[in-house]
């Protein structure tokens, strides 16, 4: 997924608006508006294009979210990545307009919602859809959990929770490619040569496709302008740190002169992909290696959430990921959630105790206090004691009002997209109790 490089906050200024509908996406959220999904700031990567975007005297795309690229040869065509479904519609008609060459091939970078959604509306009869092998257990996974990631899906980004299945989004679970591999596939087109390779990064399905007669690398989510999304909270299967650095580094060996990522715009020249993709793989190799010496000292994971930062020279934004749920996912990829404390073993949380240390304090009033004066100087804090007072009554309105008042000082200062989804979740929910009680 996205962003723009020039300061590395900038992703801080996207946002949303006109949230409306839903839909699916992969990493990504979506959401709509009467003009589709829109961010404020124009040249983020959440913004849907409308025009078609010459890259080259063959290439062209639509930006969105996902983009679409087209690659035309003398004997017809090649889509690679088809955007969100939402957006696809769009995409194929610009793109269309643009050249009406038969489409010989879609391929697809990777398995998620943002990438083959328009994949029905450009398929030809004899179109080769190509994915790398591991689509296939990917789709039926994202379908097997259909009815979780439409809840999960739907807090994250605000929307109203679809029907169960709506989110599996990639063509309703079908499988659609007609061409598998493993480590490497690769046709000629027109005279045109398209080397895929496997390239496992955000998903386990994900490829590249490198074209050397343009020196050109469409890299789909191995690369974008944020520190990447290693753990989504959404939920996913672990995304491995190490897989992210090899597949950069493949990127890099082809010496391209031009990275066409799916979430952004085209990088050009040798020198500034080669800054950029070094420093994201650099960035990315580092947190992993500090996650690994401080697990082999003994460190808890909070511990290193707290203490692993980037080295200035390595800060690549983490408007879209963020560092310290990497940090977690890197950990927990790897040994996954005992800590080593007996009491964390069995089926009882720690929340079944709350109602016994709420009674203790005096009832939940003097919790409520407590976290409104805590509210401001650590609302993380005072959500923790909100979440005791309501274990006790979930209906206590001073531990609501000062929750909503956490949750409120942690939005304005939030910068990342996912994060602020989370939070407006909570605020929602929260305001919902307290409307209810009226
Ligand atoms: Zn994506």
């Amino acid at each position: 997924m996205n962003l723009q490089e020039r300061q590395m906050k900038p992703y801080s200024r996207i946002g949303l608006f006109c949230l409306g509908l839903t839909l699916l996406t992969g990493d990504l959220l979506i959401a709509r508006g009467q003009q589709g999904l829109v961010a404020d700031n124009p040249t983020a990567l959440l913004r849907l294009g409308d025009k078609v975007i010459k890259v080259n005297e063959a290439i062209s795309m639509v930006e969105g979210f996902g983009n679409t690229f087209m690659v035309t040869t003398p004997e017809g065509n090649v889509i690679v990545d088809t955007s969100i479904a939402l957006h696809a519609r769009k995409h194929h008609q610009l793109l269309a307009a643009e050249n009406k060459g038969p489409i010989k091939y879609i391929i697809l970078t990777h398995g998620h919602g943002d990438h083959t959604g328009g994949v029905p509306l450009w398929k030809q009869p004899g179109t080769q859809i190509i994915a790398q092998k591991n689509h296939v257990e990917f789709i039926h996974y994202q379908t097997r959990l259909a009815g979780f990631y439409s809840k999960r899906n739907a807090a994250q980004f605000g929307l109203n929770v679809p029907d169960v299945g709506a989110w599996a989004g990639n063509y309703g679970g079908k499988i659609e490619p007609t061409i598998l591999f493993d480590d490497k596939y690769e046709f000629t087109l027109g005279g045109v040569k398209f080397e895929i390779y496997s390239a496992p990064s955000e998903t386990y399905d994900h490829l590249m496709v490198w074209v050397p007669k343009y020196k050109a690398v469409f890299t789909g989510d191995v690369y974008y302008e944020s520190f990447p999304n290693i753990y989504t909270l959404r939920g996913t299967k672990p995304r491995w740190a190490l897989d992210y650095v090899s597949s950069l580094n493949k990127a890099l060996a082809f010496k391209p002169d031009l990275v066409l990522p799916s979430h952004g715009m085209p990088i050009r020249g040798n020198d500034e992909i080669t800054r950029r993709l070094t420093r994201y793989r650099d960035a990315i190799q580092y947190v992993h290696d500090e996650v690994v010496k401080g697990m082999n000292a003994g460190k808890d994971v909070y511990s290193l959430m707290r203490e692993i930062k980037l080295p200035p020279a390595l800060e690549v934004g983490e408007s879209y990921g963020k560092l310290t749920w990497s940090i977690r996912g890197i950990y927990e990829g790897y040994v996954g959630w005992f800590d080593t404390n007996p009491t964390t073993m069995y089926e009882t949380p720690a929340s079944a105790v709350y109602p016994d240390i709420v009674k203790l304090a005096g009832g939940p009033d003097a919790v409520a206090a407590l976290a409104i004066e805590r509210a401001q100087i650590d609302p993380v804090a005072a959500l923790h004691l909100t979440d005791i007072a309501l274990a006790a009554d979930p209906n206590h309105r001073k531990s609501l009002e000062a929750r909503l008042k956490a949750l409120e000082i942690l939005r304005s200062g939030c910068k990342n997209t996912n994060e602020r989804g989370w939070l407006d979740y909570g605020i929602k929910a929260t305001t919902a109790r307290l409307g209810a009680q009226r």
